[in-house]
């Protein structure tokens, strides 16, 4: 299985249908997105300066896509010099094995994760786990998909999907308790359960927020404190990050400081900001003995050189998600990879294959939403459309689709050609409507209103209206 896809032959369309079909999963999304696009608005409109704040951070990504590698080099010697260890891995297989490895060198048999994107990204649980080691999840929704045997469907919220009484009969399950559907139980008893697996760890994996080249500094950001406790109780920490993560100057960090919790939740900051800088020193009582920092290509440096480039400046805040029409109604596991959303719509083809997804850059109404919420203002429809684009170059047009295009070329280049046309249209589907509206279309044109209404031609048309005004 490739890396990015989640499903070898994703059915995109009958995923749609499926969540379009499910209320309690309509019910949580609108729940979800509407709290956190308010709280984007909210947390954007607290700042004055918010504009050129997303442009400073803008220039610093592009800056730091610009000499990625040496940014990438001068972190891991700052890494090195704090008596951490740096490990490269050009692919999702590599980083797979150095995890194994690293476990098997210390051997470490029980292990905490925090959330990680990353790790999802490299399917690094099944591979732990078949090589008989005991993963838990420790952040509460992933702990929840991890005990349902289900992924994350939103990047912030990675049980999104569930609602309070599915989540008590998981851990009821798992506890062998009957928890009551309250979230302040749940709550409790998923710290009671996850608190002594963390006294247990040898092993804490972890994502990276961002990563400062000159300090060598690791910064996780998140709202539980299951970060602190994976990256500080077990005797190893491994942190995994793409190779994008990295932030050239200390400096730099407040602005992306400012801006990720406020995109994403509209707080000003998560309640847990975490820095580290290499394991425990002499002297200190806690921190791990080791800590390793995994750098993951997986396609991102041949992303780099495309002109989709600009989709590495992603902070994962989720904001695109929940801005978009689309994700609003479908959640995030229609997508079938990993990212979902605008964001996935543009990773999920470039990472895995842009002929193999072919809905993906058409699940958008190019409204320009996800932009407009993004805090590195990403030009989310821009890309989509370069991957339309794409997507016809390498797959060619069917017949159909060149006699259509042909049509249409010679239609639009003769006037009298459209005018006819117009008149053809309004005559045949006229009598068709209802209120101005088509309810059914015929031929092709069904698969536009299975879904919504078309509206009815006008009784005349501009043109014929103008002469008559003139
Ligand atoms: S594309 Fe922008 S809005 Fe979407 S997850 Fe990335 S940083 Fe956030």
């Amino acid at each position: 299985m490739n890396s990015y896809a989640q499903h070898e032959h994703h059915d995109f369309l009958n995923a749609v249908r499926q969540a379009l079909a499910d209320p309690p999963l309509q019910a949580a999304l609108v729940r979800l997105t509407s709290t956190l696009m308010a709280g984007n608005r909210r947390g954007y409109a607290a700042l004055a300066d918010i504009d050129a704040l997303r442009d400073h951070a803008k220039l610093i990504k592009e800056h730091t896509l610009a000499y990625l590698d040496r940014y990438l080099e001068q972190l891991e010697m700052s890494v090195q010099k704090q008596g951490g260890h740096v490990h490269w891995a050009s692919d999702a297989e590599e980083a797979r094995q150095i995890v194994l490895g690293i476990a098997r060198q210390t051997n470490s048999r029980r292990i905490v994760k925090s959330k990680s994107m990353t790790s999802e990204e490299i399917h690094l649980n099944p591979a732990l786990e078949a090589a008989g080691l005991e993963v838990t999840e420790t952040d509460f929704g992933e702990f929840i998909i991890q005990l349902a045997g289900e992924r994350p469907s939103h990047l912030v919220a990675p049980a999104v999907h569930h609602t309070r009484e599915s989540i008590a009969r998981i851990l009821s399950k798992y506890s062998g308790e009957t928890l009551p559907d309250e979230a302040q139980a749940l709550a409790q008893a998923g710290r009671r359960l996850l608190r002594q697996k963390f006294a247990q760890a040898d092993m804490g994996i972890s994502g990276v927020n961002f990563a400062v080249a000159e300090t060598g500094t690791i910064v996780l950001i998140s709202n539980e404190g299951n970060a602190r406790l994976t990256t500080t109780c077990p005797r190893i920490h491994v942190a995994l990050m793409g190779i994008e993560k990295v932030l050239p100057r200390w400096g730099d960090l407040p602005v992306f400081l400012k801006l990720l919790a406020r995109a994403a939740t509209g707080q000003a900051l998560s309640v847990y900001t975490t820095l580290i800088t290499g394991p425990r020193r002499r002297g200190e009582t806690d921190g791990p003995e080791e800590f390793h920092l995994v750098l993951l290509d997986n396609g991102r440096s041949r992303v780099l050189a495309t002109p989709f480039r600009e989709s590495l400046q992603c902070i994962r805040c989720g904001a695109c998600l929940n801005a978009c029409p689309v994700y609003r109604r479908i959640g995030g596991h229609a997508y079938g990879g990993v990212y979902s959303g605008p964001i996935g719509s543009i990773l999920t083809p470039l990472y895995d294959s842009v002929v193999d997804n072919p809905h993906l850059p058409h699940a958008s109404s190019l409204c320009g939403a996800c932009q407009a919420a993004c805090p590195v203002k990403i030009n989310i429809p821009h890309m989509l459309i370069g991957l339309r684009e794409l997507q016809t170059h390498q797959r060619g047009k069917s017949r159909w689709e060149k006699l259509t295009y042909h049509l249409a070329a010679a239609v639009l280049q003769r006037p009298w050609l459209y005018r006819l046309g117009l008149r053809c249209a309004r005559l045949v589907l006229r009598p068709l409507a209802h209120e101005g509206w088509l309810r059914h279309l015929p031929g092709p044109g069904t698969a536009w209103t299975e879904a919504r209404d078309f509206p009815a031609p006008a009784p005349r048309s501009f043109r014929e209206q103008w002469r008559q005004l003139r």
